[in-house]
């Protein structure tokens, strides 16, 4: 009989969840091993059910970027639960989202609060087909947009083909409109739109995606999915859900603008960070397309729990907190520290190693140079990082349980964390 706590609840939770988890990369499968049940977390520390502690590096795979229990955050969703979990109609507080959303992201006029991020990229493909009455939409091998049937596509095996499900359950002709390209491909970007430009509906792209880890989409190839998304008449998405106001204050079309003069996406998808740990998404864009969302249009889109009132509290305390100076300064230099640290640690374990980050978004592989697709990303040594994540588990440092996932620093996370876990990492390395 084990006493491990884990391993007891992860028994007991595969008899009635399946696979024990409700979300697939929970269960530690790509890794092996039991997932750790957590029972609580403060700042940049969470403990499992048998009480051990970790430095927390994922965040919850991003929300937390304030680390957990942040006080005002805390006050904020305490004094909104008082006042009521659901009204099922409207709240000022959805007004104050959704300002300071648009003050944030300024390619944005109007915005409609959701659920989670899944919910916000099926409706703003929704409403990108309808506001463009075309069918087809483009995205790329390695970028996730939540669990919709029209995006659970991968590449085929061509450049410009249609791609197939990924998932069982998924018809064949769900995905039929749904174009895939590898990323940072520009010729096959420039085939694509020859074959199907005055068809696309959109283009969604993770501007950098920490679905594959982290990989930056160039700033040429960037350049070009505007210039043609414009010439064409198809709508540029951002998929924003990780990296809106996670990267920085003006998310990763901040980052895109400063390297491309006057660039803005035409509509932009959010979660995560602003619901700070809640269910809440967004998706938003200029006033014309978001015009002709319900009830003011004819495409369709509704929520019980959306712009719920616990969740937006929780949502604007956390964009209350990002925005005191100098907030993305400091968790980007300790995310630089981190991603440096371990980078250093490694080659001096005579490893390939490389790494990059923005803001409080990192990533790295055990690669000699940074990835620049999907397939590059896959390539990498599955057996040396799960050995790399487990030694880091058993000292205490909790990382993302698979190779293709990013990590996330919080403002709870302090020097001497860093420290800590380059520590660690030295010696995991070192037997790797
Ligand atoms: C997490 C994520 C989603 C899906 O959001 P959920 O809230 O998990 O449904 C969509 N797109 C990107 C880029 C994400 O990182």
């Amino acid at each position: 009989m084990t006493t491990d706590r884990n391993q007891i609840l992860f028994e007991r939770a595969q008899t009635r969840i399946p696979g024990g988890v409700n979300s697939p990369v929970r269960a530690f499968k790509a890794v092996g091993g039991t997932p750790r049940f957590i029972q609580r977390a403060q700042g940049a520390y969470m403990w499992d059910a048998n009480g051990q502690r970790y430095t927390d590096y994922i965040g919850s795979w991003g929300p937390m970027i304030l680390g957990h229990g942040h006080p005002d955050v805390l006050a904020a969703v305490q004094q909104a639960a008082l006042e009521g979990f659901s009204f099922g109609a409207p709240t000022e507080r959805e007004i104050e989202l959704a300002e300071e959303i648009i003050k944030l992201v300024p390619s944005i006029d109007m915005v409609r609060l959701v659920s989670s991020g899944t919910e916000a990229g099926m409706s703003a493909i929704r409403l990108a087909r309808g506001a463009t009455g075309r069918k087809m939409i483009l995205k790329f091998e390695g970028c996730y947009h939540g669990h919709a049937d029209a995006l659970l596509v991968k590449a085929g095996s061509g450049l410009a083909t249609f791609g197939h499900p990924t998932s069982a359950g998924v018809p064949p002709e769900v995905a039929q409109h749904t174009l895939v390209l590898p990323y940072n491909d520009i010729e096959a970007l420039e085939a694509a739109f020859h074959t199907h430009g005055n068809d696309l509906a959109c283009l969604m792209i993770e501007p950098i995606a920490g679905n594959m880890n982290f990989v930056r989409a160039s700033v040429p190839f960037m350049r070009r999915c505007r210039e043609l998304c414009t010439q064409h008449g198809a709508l540029l998405v951002f998929d924003e859900v990780m990296t809106g106001l996670r990267v920085g204050l003006g998310s990763a079309q901040g980052v895109y603008a400063q390297l491309i003069p006057g660039f803005e996406p035409d509509m932009t998808v959010l979660g995560k960070v602003i619901g700070g740990g809640m269910p809440l998404a967004a998706f938003g864009a200029k006033r014309e397309v978001m015009r002709q969302l319900a009830p003011l249009g004819p495409v369709y889109q509704a929520g019980t729990l959306s712009g719920n009132p616990v969740a937006t509290a929780c949502g604007l305390a956390t964009l209350k907190a990002v925005q005191q100076p100098g907030f993305y300064e400091a968790l980007g230099a300790k995310t630089q520290a981190l991603v440096q640290g371990l980078t250093e640690a490694a080659h001096a374990a005579g490893l390939p190693f490389c790494g990059d980050s923005q803001g409080g978004m990192f990533g790295f592989f055990f690669l000699p140079e940074l990835p620049q697709n999907y397939a590059t990303v896959m390539g990498t040594d599955g057996t040396r990082f799960n050995r790399f994540f487990h030694g880091m588990l058993e000292r205490g440092h909790y990382f993302a349980p698979a190779l293709y996932e990013a990590g996330f620093v919080s403002a709870a996370h302090t020097d001497a964390d860093i420290a800590t876990t380059v520590a660690a990492a030295r010696e995991v390395f070192a037997q790797l």
